[in-house]
């Protein structure tokens, strides 16, 4: 059917299908794609652009990397799911592969990233009664302001933003909130006893990339382990070398108690995410008490296998690092007025836009479309840049100049 369209026609044809038959959870930019293939990707009128949100981070590796969609292929044709009830040739062999690659006991296969995040909170409450001895019903996770960590309800419990809240209660108590980025802070909340975990974002993406002050994450840690409390890292946006290191938390040498993570784990090719623990952790959860159709099928170990071991050895997290640092050193060259400050840290990156029309950071998202470059707003007036990690100089030259270019027009 859409064959038949006339081109110049085709985006308002397919936005009016998704406005009429589609939720209106969402509010995307009026771009319609159909194309993807390493840092670009291509709308149904043929016009290519650079992708600077990468699919919130999941595509790390790039569009339709060669290598993701072979083993997405090979394994498609023999084996896709096998529920949890069997045993597949494929789950221990990721198992295996994962733990070893970062140095856990054990991983909880699961799909979407909210899903590893609700999995991680039940294993820190199964610990926090069967080996720290909290009174059944009274643990407590400590979670930080500007959060963000999915959609459930567990999850939105806890979030201090009025758009993932209104309207949805009554919430899942159990969480205590304080400041991000406030060592103090979490040093007077730890002091209660009935404190099982601390759950952060090593870099608050959603919030528009705030990154916490150097040794921040260090005394975290250090606060953790004085407390016997489980430092929880949701690295499902920051981890697999989007920062410039394969996890955040290695740019502090910090090792979580439990690490969770998504996005990148399948480089865009379908949901899947992990939470990371040791055995003295992992194994308070016996057989029955936790689950997912889908965690682990063969598919997904299958691609998972394949994105972890192409971030490697395609270098991606030195490539992260050294491009971050060329894409924050050309933007802040070109001394616009309309940037307000630009931060980040490797690949993960946002511009905060200063502007009267509180309309800007929409407006400049839809002359970056224009001049070649898709990028989204957060919270107004923040701008994530976050290119797949495979991006070279020179794209990130070209890059800098379509951004140059898409400011002037706020003039
Ligand atoms: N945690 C973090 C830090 C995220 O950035 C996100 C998604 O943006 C999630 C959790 C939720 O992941 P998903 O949308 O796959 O459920």
């Amino acid at each position: 059917m859409s064959l038949t369209i006339p081109a110049e026609d085709k985006t308002s044809y397919y936005l009016s299908l998704e406005d009429k038959y589609g939720a209106h959870n969402y509010h995307p930019l009026p771009v319609v794609l159909e194309r993807g293939k390493g840092v670009f990707v291509w709308d149904v009128e043929g016009n290519r652009y650079y992708d600077f949100l990468s699919g919130y981070s999941a595509i790390n590796q790039g569009h339709c990397h060669p290598r993701l969609v072979q083993a997405m292929i090979q394994q498609a044709q023999q084996l896709t799911l096998t529920s949890r009830a069997f045993h597949s040739s494929l789950l221990g062999e990721y198992e295996q592969l994962i733990t070893g690659y970062f140095g856990y006991d054990k991983v909880l296969p699961m799909n979407t990233g909210v899903e590893a995040v609700e999995t991680a909170l039940k294993l820190c409450r199964k610990w926090a009664y069967q080996i720290k001895n909290i009174p059944t019903g009274k643990a407590k996770i400590i979670v930080c302001a500007h959060n963000f960590h999915g959609r459930t309800l567990a999850v939105i419990s806890f979030s201090t933003d009025p758009d993932s809240t209104s309207g949805f209660g009554p919430f899942t108590p159990g969480f205590e909130i304080i400041p991000y980025n406030d060592t103090e802070a979490l040093a007077v909340a730890i002091q209660d006893p009935y404190v099982a975990g601390f759950l952060a974002e090593p870099i608050q993406g959603e919030a528009g990339v705030v990154v916490p002050d150097k040794g921040y994450l260090s005394a975290a840690r250090k606060l953790c382990t004085q407390h016997n409390v489980l430092m929880i890292a949701d690295e499902i946006q920051t981890g697999l070398c989007r920062t410039g290191k394969m996890l955040c938390c290695d740019h502090e040498n910090v090792r979580p108690d439990i690490l969770i993570l998504g996005k990148a784990l399948s480089g865009g090719m379908l949901p899947v995410s992990a939470v990371l623990a040791d055995n003295a952790i992992m194994l308070t959860l016996q057989p029955g008490e936790h689950g997912s159709t889908y965690g682990g099928n063969p598919l997904a170990c299958k691609i998972a296998m394949e994105a972890l071991t192409l971030l490697k050895e395609e270098k991606m997290a030195e490539n992260a690092e050294k491009m971050g640092v060329l894409l924050r050193e050309g933007i802040q060259k070109i001394q616009s007025p309309h940037i307000a400050l630009i931060r980040g840290k490797g690949l993960l990156n946002a511009i905060v836009i200063r502007h009267a029309d509180k309309n800007a950071a929409w407006k400049l998202c839809l002359e970056l479309k224009k001049n070649g470059l898709l990028a989204k707003p957060t919270h107004g007036d923040k701008i994530r840049f976050a290119p797949p990690l495979i991006i070279t100089e020179e794209q990130i030259v070209e890059s800098i100049s379509m951004i140059e270019k898409s400011l002037r027009a706020l003039d």
